[in-house]
């Protein structure tokens, strides 16, 4: 397969993902925050992480700069790495079809924010964060690009890393209990099946 291929196929899954949260953005904008406990750093790693999963890809797929870092992967991985990125729009739908109006692009409370636990929210509690995960693995491999991989995997985790904790704590504090029980019955972004 011709890599004008790999790289449409690519483009055009991400646009679609641009439209979906482009859709949900217009309708969180009419939610007010009560809330707002970004921490200012985090910024930082926003853009590095705006950086790992659009820009770093879009240099790979329109110039050559990124050439000397293409990695030779089996046309068949290449092929399941497309059809798990492209399932994975499934899960950025389902994850905002649940939270609805207490989603945020920041970590934020909303002026009557639900503790949503239904849903792709039953056994986890950061589906939307899986999804990333997904995105960043999975476009190493569409690209085979080591660069693109390595580095979309490491600005990922970084604002993984830092964001969920930051994230749980505010949800404590908004919910209690509610929340520590919740996450007792949840994984993080792999689903937990506990015994009630
Ligand atoms: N971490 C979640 C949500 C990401 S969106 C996920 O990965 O799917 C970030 C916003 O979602 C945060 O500002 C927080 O207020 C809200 N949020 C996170 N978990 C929630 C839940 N279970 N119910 C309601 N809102 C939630």
């Amino acid at each position: 397969m011709d890599d004008l291929f790999w790289n449409a196929a690519y483009l055009i899954i991400v646009l679609v993902w641009f439209g979906i949260r482009g859709y949900y953005r217009h309708k969180a904008l009419q939610h007010d925050a009560k809330e707002n406990v970004r921490p200012g750093f985090e910024s930082v790693l926003v853009l590095l992480n705006m950086t790992g999963m659009i820009v770093l890809p879009l240099v790979a797929v329109i110039t050559p700069f990124l050439d000397a870092f293409i990695i030779p992967v089996p046309e068949p991985v290449r092929f399941i790495a497309l059809l798990i990125f492209a399932l994975n729009i499934w899960l950025f739908v389902a994850a905002h079809r649940a939270l609805g109006k207490n989603w945020s692009m920041i970590l934020e409370i909303k002026e009557g924010h639900n503790l949503v636990k239904n849903g792709i929210y039953r056994r986890v509690r950061h589906p939307m964060y899986a999804h990333f995960w997904i995105w960043v693995i999975a476009q190493g491999f569409i690209l085979a690009n080591g660069f693109v991989l390595v580095f979309g995997i490491i600005a990922w985790g970084l604002l993984y890393l830092l964001r969920v904790p930051k994230e749980e704590e505010m949800m404590i504090a908004e919910f209690g209990d509610e929340y520590r029980e919740y996450m007792r019955v949840t994984g993080r972004v792999i689903p937990k099946f506990v015994k009630n």
